[in-house]
């Protein structure tokens, strides 16, 4: 059965914030088996830690933001999504600042690091949460769904009234080979107007065409153009991949979604925790195979992968 991971050794790394533009640092050290992912607030001399779970959601606008006891972390979701990609359950990740740092804006630099400091198995199980029947939420014509599946794969459409983004549809079958190489490098996106607004508004004072693709009207303003010709809706899932892994066990079941963003993804997440009828707890017998844990009503098996 898959054991539990965490990150073999610290690793340290720092990056600039994408809202204060402040240098920060980030430390990722080991964390015990069912710890899950904790972050702490290095720069406060408490050392307050927050969960990264949905509870702790607090903001949802731009980026995804944890709280706890007043103390807050935003921008943790690519960060997460490179946890989850690489299949570490658990880690403590101490930052010194608000906010994780933005790196390229994508995923790719927090999987070099987390490689860099290699995995680890631990001695416990790791535990799936197995979607048993549909749960949706919707938000006008935005819409994010988890349905029965035998496996973890993501289908996301998104449409923008922007030539450059158009109309992109994109389905990971989820692996840790698949994200990296499909998803890990694509990066934030931005339209020119909105990052003035931003800017006004004294926010992503640390925005820069190092770290978010921006695009006017009709074209990216980044020199070197795109990593992928559907960067847009491949951010999407990396993003969606980040947010539901703050459900706290890696999904088996197919993520749909339309247009989604962060708030919807975060409304889905609390909607699977709150519907305990329509998930189980499970363990993955092998490659094959799915073990029916919670309830002890005996063994069930499907395939998975
Ligand atoms: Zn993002």
């Amino acid at each position: 059965m898959p054991l539990q991971r965490t990150v073999a050794r610290q690793i340290k790394c720092s990056g600039i914030g994408l809202h204060t533009g402040k240098k920060i640092d980030l430390v990722i050290r080991p964390a015990g088996a069912d710890d899950g992912i904790i972050f702490i607030r290095s720069d406060i001399p408490s050392r307050p830690e927050i969960k990264a779970i949905a509870d702790n959601v607090v903001m949802t606008n731009h980026a995804t933001t944890i709280a706890k006891d007043g103390h807050r972390i935003s921008t943790v979701e690519h960060l997460l999504a490179a946890f989850s990609g690489l299949k570490i359950d658990n880690a403590i990740v101490e930052v010194s600042s608000d906010e994780v740092p933005i790196m390229d804006g994508s995923a790719a630099p927090f999987v070099h690091l987390i490689k860099m400091a290699g995995a680890m198995t631990q001695e416990r199980e790791r535990e799936y949460i197995r979607i048993k029947k549909p749960i949706k939420v919707r938000d006008g014509d935005k819409k994010a769904y988890l349905l029965p599946s035998n496996d973890f794969k993501i289908h996301f459409n998104i449409e923008f009234n922007n030539p450059v983004i158009s109309a992109q549809s994109y389905l990971l079958k989820f692996s840790v080979r698949n994200f990296e190489k499909e998803i890990a490098n694509a990066r934030t996106f931005g339209f020119l107007d909105e990052v003035n607004i931003l800017k006004k508004q004294g926010l992503a004072k640390g925005g820069t065409l190092d770290n978010v693709v921006v695009l006017d009207k009709y074209r990216v303003l980044n020199e070197d153009g795109l990593r992928y010709k559907d960067e847009f809706v491949r951010h999407k899932i990396l993003d969606a991949i980040g947010d539901l892994s703050l459900i706290g066990k890696p999904i088996v079941g197919h993520f749909l979604a339309d247009k989604s963003g962060h708030t919807l993804n975060h409304t889905l997440a609390k909607k699977v925790l709150a519907q305990k009828d329509k998930y189980e707890i499970v363990r993955i017998k092998s490659k094959e195979k799915v073990k029916r844990y919670s309830h002890a009503h005996g063994e069930l098996a499907l395939s998975t992968q």
